[in-house]
């Protein structure tokens, strides 16, 4: 029979076992170094491991730093057990001071399991959090707290771990989130804020009163109570200050929200174009995008805006 090895190497933090477990021992433990009551009073304690015994080659002995007595393996846990123990789960929201989670995995025998920032993290991304959408990869994900407006990314440092690794979850500003995520477009509702509500307010009172708009387009507008973007002979399309878009239809006078992503995307660019003070709102060209074939990139065709990229020169 192999000599055997203790489980917790000098060094080793462990945890001593609960009251419970203590009580039981003192009471059944018979042989060579009983527990001594005093002990009782360490249950849950953690501690580092200062020496090792071995009882005649068998029963493992420790010593702990700080905690008196000659404790038993089997009145000992590991302290990584702590991070799966239920009360130890930490289902808190982010607080303002809090920038960034890192989750570990920790092993347990031949498995993997994620330990308390892990479970958090779950917990945030699983509810807590609103899901923007994904960067080109598909793998790092964009959430926003709704309690204070700050945009989390969700990542994996350790990607090339079997299963994906742990998680990260941190917060980044919303010009990096534009930049990183630029697919998750402000008509995903990713990117609306007060300010620009009052901006598209503003935009149509000013249009309005100074009959900037066309006749049909200032039509359009009173009826939606929007901000007119592009218009053509089907219809026009707006911008209402919560962000939503509508097209309104000139055959029937009526307003129906735009779903169409290419037409979205048109929104976008347009309103970019048209009005300074909303250029924000541009969709931004992503990592990956490729040049629009159908214009070469130029986002015209024969003089006018390519209808396959809508005029940006890239899909
Ligand atoms: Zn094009």
């Amino acid at each position: 029979m192999p000599p055997y090895k203790e489980l917790y190497p000098v060094g080793t933090k462990v945890r001593v076992a609960g009251r419970a477990k203590l009580d039981d021992f003192l009471r059944t433990w018979k042989f060579h170094h009983p527990l001594a009551p005093e002990q009782l009073l360490d249950a849950d304690r953690v501690a580092e491991v200062v020496n090792v015994g071995f009882y005649h080659g068998g029963d493992v002995l420790y010593g702990l730093r700080d905690v008196p007595g000659t404790w038993h393996e089997e009145c000992l846990l590991p302290e990584w057990l702590d991070h799966f123990r239920t009360e130890a789960a930490d289902f808190r929201r982010l607080e303002p001071s809090e920038t960034e989670l890192v989750g570990q995995w920790v092993p347990v025998g031949k498995r993997v399991m994620g330990d308390v920032t892990e479970k958090r993290i779950e917990w945030l991304t699983q509810g807590q959090l609103r899901k923007l959408g994904c960067d080109s990869s598909g793998w790092e994900v964009l959430f926003v707290d709704e309690a204070d407006g700050r945009y989390w990314e969700l990542t994996y440092p350790h990607r090339e771990m079997h299963g994906g690794g742990p998680k990260c979850l941190s917060t980044l500003s919303r010009e990096d989130a534009v930049h990183r995520y630029p697919r998750v477009a402000w008509t995903a509702g990713g990117y609306w804020t007060d300010e620009l509500r009052k901006t598209v307010q503003l935009l149509i009172a000013q249009g309005l009163r100074d009959g900037a708009f066309e006749k049909a387009e200032a039509e359009a507008s009173m009826a939606t109570g929007a901000l007119p973007v592009y218009c053509d002979m089907g219809g026009c399309l707006l911008i209402r200050p919560d962000s939503s878009i509508f097209l309104f239809d000139w055959e029937h006078q009526a307003a129906a929200p735009e779903r169409d992503p290419k037409w979205l995307r048109m929104a976008a660019v347009r309103v970019a174009r048209r009005y300074p003070a909303l250029a924000v709102l541009a969709p931004q060209r992503p990592a990956d995008a490729r040049a629009c074939s159908a214009c070469s990139g130029t986002g015209l065709l024969m003089g006018v805006t390519c209808g396959e990229c809508v005029g940006t020169g890239w899909v």
